[in-house]
């Protein structure tokens, strides 16, 4: 393969990080990221499996590194073990460093050890609440056991686990030290995640959700000797660590600090769509190109991936400052990939 430039936006950030949402369906309704009666998108629209590889591969011959697959629930995608076993080859080949998911957990049962053959080796799973009454509200449709079980089975692989748990006030606030201490006990690392506003759902009621991380973290200070860690994994989370226990808790706070400096990333939608920021509307169609069938050696996909990156934003504009929700993208999460 021959040596390409790498891929370097206006603001001389090199991207290196794709997250790929390989679907918009999910087994789920989160409160905060969908409808109860989503209208999901038509087949035709959906990138195949052999276009989601053929994409993948052509962001990772531009110099991405890491490859992260979300959804929607990626694991509800149909074959989508053959995805992950195609694209591991580039694991092989050692031009791509990571492949990762991020996942409700619900199919874990079924996927880990499958996922762990293919080179995987850590997963982020979602999951708000231990208590099973209400992880049931929350996701509407999701049962907890089942994620535990996926999460039991994912260890049992060898994956490493992470939790990452959206920060609802009113919600698992009154849980924060079950939830640090079960995954502590479990060796499991864990973010929390300021909720954001994505989607036309509800708005109000997740503005009156909100719960900053730094309040979360002030409260984590009252129990424990919260210590700041200066190390960066890279990606939008920042890090602290209790130190009574030595476990390190992450931070992803959008809202009330911004991380955009040091963004790495793109995002490809199902529908091939790339954007160049979580949190602006700004996005370019690969979708044509990637179908272009006169492109037989990917030069005119190559283009369109960096004319995008050319237009990548210096940041993004979600404010809840203001006791009202600005910066709001009308996108749901699920379609972006989260
Ligand atoms: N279905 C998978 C899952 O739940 O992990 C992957 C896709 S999901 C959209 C990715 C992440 O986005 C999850 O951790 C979820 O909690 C988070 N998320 C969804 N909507 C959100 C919102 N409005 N604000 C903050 N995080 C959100
Ligand atoms: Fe599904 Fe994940 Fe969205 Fe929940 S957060 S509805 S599991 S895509």
């Amino acid at each position: 393969m021959d040596a390409r430039a790498d891929l370097i936006d206006p603001f001389h950030r090199k991207i290196t990080y794709l997250r790929v949402s390989v679907t918009d369906r999910c087994d789920f309704r989160c409160v905060y990221c969908m409808s109860e009666d989503m209208t999901f998108l038509p087949k035709k629209e959906i990138l195949t499996l052999e276009e989601l590889d053929k994409a993948c591969t052509a962001f990772i011959n531009l110099g991405v590194r890491k490859l992260r697959i979300t959804g929607g629930e990626p694991l509800v995608r149909r074959s989508i073990m053959s995805f992950f076993e195609s694209i591991s080859r580039h694991l092989d080949s050692g031009r791509l460093e990571e492949l990762t998911l991020t996942t409700n957990g619900s199919q874990l049962s079924r996927y880990a050890k499958q996922l762990a053959e293919c080179g995987v080796r850590r997963v982020n799973v979602s999951l708000d609440t231990l208590v099973p009454e209400k992880f049931a509200k929350i996701t509407r449709w999701g049962r907890l056991n089942q994620v535990l079980a996926g999460i039991d089975a994912a260890q049992d692989a060898g994956l490493r686990v992470k939790i990452n748990t959206v920060a609802l006030k009113g919600f698992n606030d009154i849980e924060l030290f079950d939830i640090v201490g079960w995954c502590h006990a479990r060796d499991m690392d864990l973010t929390f995640i300021e909720v954001m506003p994505m989607g036309d759902i509800g708005n109000e009621e997740r503005l009156d959700r909100y719960w900053s991380l730094d309040e979360l973290r002030s409260r984590l200070a009252e129990r424990y000797t919260v210590s700041e860690v200066s190390e960066s994994s890279g990606g939008p989370a920042r890090y602290a660590r209790i130190e009574e226990t030595g476990q390190k808790v992450g931070f992803i706070t959008p809202l009330s600090h911004n991380f955009c400096e040091s963004c790495n990333r793109v995002r490809l939608t199902c529908t091939g769509e790339l954007f160049m920021c979580l949190g602006q509307e700004d996005k370019a169609d690969l979708r044509a190109a990637l179908r272009n069938e006169a492109d037989s050696d990917g030069a005119l996909f190559e283009e369109a991936i960096r004319d995008a990156i050319s237009r990548k934003p210096k940041g993004h504009d979600f404010d809840y400052s203001r006791q009202t929700v600005s910066g709001r993208v009308s996108r749901h999460m699920s379609h972006t990939g989260g």
